[in-house]
């Protein structure tokens, strides 16, 4: 049966409850009639590609649970498959919402369709990277009509997100070029889509051509992820005239998409000091009237490589807190090589405390249930229960059976052994002896 809508904002501004969005306000304990006006107004968007048949649908906004995006795919320095399928099925595993695919390298067709066909977390790409690869030319030999060919073969493909870099025009690469930023343009596909028009002399044809690119991403419902090509790079740069320009712009292309029923996010900065985090947020939902927020990092430090999984998480957390919608996870490998298995399980864990901890901040009904059954088990010095509400009990279990206390395994743990707190008061409370010696 033909549907009688071609996007999910359509359909909301239609008044129909399709199937994904009755299970997004199930997911969130929202009543339908609370998040289907949020769809039609483009303040929540559901990522759905009518081609991922597996999609285990979620909705993306400030007033929902912070979702969370896992980078991975092909490269030429680690172009294992089974090695990225294994980081995608793990990410799921974790609780990770999305999978962006960045793959660079070889048959990236397969790679996408495979997950596509088996991965239920939202899909998204950028078809920049994959058009030198899919057409097997050099950037500066590629037309435009060959960018528009590769976003449409994502969308028949099952991809539920695109992210393309439309903000920047020819004025900014002279702003680029005025030498004003330290790291200049720092987003690969930014400096992909810069490198193209300083080598063609063209101006942006993800600017030129939007129209285009809407009716194909209406026809698959594809959500548009607007790149931040200038998002500040380190903190020298951080919400300076270049990121504020762009950010005009996107807000500029959001009310072109709306115009279309196509669902819109727009990607955030980037590098940002603390102190500067909350009124990048604001300054976003104004001029992107409120379309969900999508940040990488921010980083509120750039001296910490290695760990800068924590830089961005701590940043994470207050953005998503002063309304970010969905966080880019970061993982111990950025800015040094691509991540493996183990950095991509750590990069998740931190995203996932850092969107948890501004749940429980902004009042998401039910954020901190699991918080208070933790509390329970703590007092009750049930490990088992513990391990159940950990965000990673692989690595508490772990961490507690290798230094478990000397004489009684199933009461303290080894940190205060017989001077545990808990023990002391449940024991004090209860009138028994406390037994220390
Ligand atoms: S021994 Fe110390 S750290 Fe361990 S459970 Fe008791 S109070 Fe907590």
């Amino acid at each position: 049966m033909k549907r009688e809508y071609c996007t999910q904002m359509e359909a909301a501004r239609k008044g129909i409850i399709t199937p994904e969005l009755k299970k997004v306000a199930s997911k969130e304990n929202r009543r339908i009639e609370e998040v289907l006006p949020l769809v039609a107004e483009g303040k929540i968007v559901i990522p759905a590609n009518i081609n991922h048949k597996c999609l285990d649908a979620n909705g993306v906004g400030s007033m929902l649970k912070t979702k969370i995006n896992v980078n991975l795919g092909i490269s030429r320095d680690c172009k294992d498959y089974d090695i990225e399928m294994k980081k995608v099925m793990q990410a799921v595993e974790l609780g990770a919402e999305s999978i962006m695919d960045l793959s660079s390298h070889g048959d990236t067709t397969t790679f996408r369709r495979k997950l596509c066909k088996e991965c239920p977390a939202m899909i998204g790409t950028v078809p920049i990277y994959d058009s030198v690869i899919h057409f097997k030319r050099d950037l500066k030999e590629l037309t435009a009509k060959d960018f528009l060919d590769v976003i449409r073969l994502h969308g028949e493909d099952g991809v539920d997100f695109v992210t393309l870099h439309c903000g920047i025009t020819r004025k900014t690469i002279e702003q680029i070029r005025s030498g004003s930023r330290k790291m200049n343009i720092v987003s690969r596909g930014g400096s992909l889509v810069f490198a193209w028009m300083s080598m063609t002399g063209e101006e942006n044809p993800f600017y030129e051509y939007y129209d285009e690119i809407l009716e194909i991403c209406r026809e698959y419902d594809m959500t548009i992820s607007l790149g931040d090509a200038c998002r500040p790079g380190c903190l020298a740069d951080a919400t300076d005239g270049v990121q504020i320009e762009e950010l005009i712009k996107l807000g500029e292309l959001t009310e072109r998409a709306w115009k279309r029923d196509v669902q819109v996010m727009v990607e955030g900065p980037g590098h940002v000091p603390m102190d500067q985090i909350a009124a990048n947020m604001k300054i976003q939902q104004t001029i992107c009237k409120g379309a969900p927020f999508y940040v990488l990092g921010p980083l509120v430090t750039d001296i910490a490589p290695g760990y800068d999984h924590i830089t961005s998480a701590i940043g994470g957390a207050i953005a998503a807190w002063s309304g970010a919608a969905f966080l880019c996870y970061v993982t111990p490998a950025e800015h040094l090589a691509l991540p493996n298995v183990d950095d991509v399980r750590q990069g998740i864990i931190a995203s996932k405390i850092a969107a948890h901890s501004a749940d429980i901040a902004k009042g998401i009904p039910g954020a901190r249930e699991q918080d208070d059954r933790m509390a329970n088990a703590r007092r009750a010095l049930d490990w088992d229960a513990q391990w159940t509400e950990a965000l990673d009990p692989t690595t508490a279990k772990a961490i507690r059976d290798s230094r478990l206390p000397e004489d009684d395994h199933s009461d303290t743990c080894s940190m205060c052994g017989k001077f545990c707190a808990v023990r002391s008061m449940n024991k004090a409370l209860a009138g028994e002896v406390i037994d220390i010696l």
